[in-house]
């Protein structure tokens, strides 16, 4: 699959449930409403549509959410794609997960193919944990973690940067991370979805400030070392560990993206931060054949845009799309 801008589309995240067990405050409202079940799709469905993206030529294929392993029988789901990895197709098959479940399915992720995890962690203090994630136990997510390592999985973290919240931990989280052997990468905040009383621009702290607050510590060395991904590395010439950082906001990291995304309900949306999508439900659902699917996806890659405009200042406090992150998927 090749866009208009001539991009080669090998990477697909899908999002398997928009549920999670976690209420982050820069993610979600406290009260949100789900979907009904006939709306999502089942896990068949979300085998059969995975297995066409693999066919038109993605090699990497990342579940998410919501949280995926709160999804009722999701193992199910890695053990079908496991397939995929045996045959060659899929060159790997990832998660990204809040860890609240890893503990339970750490084992078994490894025996389905599957070798690295990212877990979101936005803090290593058990009290301010709660109060980001609403209702999300430190304890619990480390031991996921610790799981995750022994099973052999390689983690990588995922920090959220919250200005006035974790901005302070930023040496202690790259202290853990190095002693443990996780990758660690810090996030900017994106404006998506209605968070209820939550202000962005109370949220917001740019990588930038950020990385000139490790640089007081730490020596930064650039790496030109990239993952396909939209983060950029530093090596810490003081312990050789890697940090990365997504900065979607400071620097927009549009033209290399190589990636679409799929929400739980069989919607394609080319660009996280745009609006345009392609319903492949209907296709999926109309015919037991995958051509009419096939010929959607086709059809949309053609409108992948050039990339997104998120902005986040006085003017622009609200959300520059109106789904939450947990719709399509982080
Ligand atoms: N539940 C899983 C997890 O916690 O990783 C997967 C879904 S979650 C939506 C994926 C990632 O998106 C998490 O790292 C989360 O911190 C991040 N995220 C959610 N809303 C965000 C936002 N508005 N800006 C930046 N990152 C966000």
């Amino acid at each position: 699959m090749i866009d208009p801008f001539g991009r080669t589309i090998s990477y697909l995240r899908v999002s398997v449930t928009d549920r999670c067990d976690f209420r982050c405050v820069y993610c979600m409202a406290e009260h949100m409403t789900f979907l009904p079940k006939a709306e999502v799709l089942s896990l068949e469905e979300l085998d059969r549509l995975c297995s066409a993206f693999i066919g038109l030529g993605v090699r990497k294929l990342r579940l998410t959410g919501g949280e995926p392993l709160v999804r009722k029988n999701v193992m199910e789901l890695f053990r079908a794609l496991g397939r995929h990895l045996k045959s060659g197709a899929l060159e790997e098959l990832t998660v990204t997960t809040n860890g609240s479940q890893l503990g339970k399915h750490a084992d078994e992720l490894a025996s389905l193919g599957v070798k690295r995890v990212n877990v979101s962690i936005d803090t290593l203090d058990p009290k301010k944990f709660t109060e980001i994630t609403r209702w999300g136990k430190l304890d619990t997510v480390l031991d996921g973690v610790r799981a995750a390592k022994e099973a052999g999985l390689k983690v990588k973290i995922n920090t959220v940067a919250l200005k006035g919240v974790n901005d302070g931990e930023v040496d202690s989280l790259v202290e853990w991370a190095g002693r443990e052997g996780h990758d660690l990468t810090f996030i900017e905040v994106m404006p998506m979805g209605d968070i209820g009383g939550e202000n962005r621009l109370d949220q917001y702290l740019p990588i930038s400030l950020l990385r000139a607050n490790m640089a007081r510590r730490w020596t930064l060395e650039e790496t030109s070392e990239r993952t396909g991904g939209p983060a950029r590395y530093v090596r810490l010439k003081e312990t050789g560990q890697r940090v990365g950082f997504i900065t979607p906001l400071t620097h927009n990291f549009c033209e290399s993206c190589n990636r679409v995304r799929v929400t739980c309900t069989g919607m394609l949306y080319m660009c996280l931060g745009q609006e345009d999508s392609a319903d492949l439900r209907a296709p999926l659902r109309a015919s037991e054949s995958d051509a009419p699917l096939i010929a959607a996806i086709e059809e949309a890659i053609g409108r992948k845009p050039k990339g997104h405009d998120f902005m986040i200042d006085r003017r622009h406090q609200g959300p520059a799309v109106g789904r939450h992150m947990s719709v399509t998927g982080g």
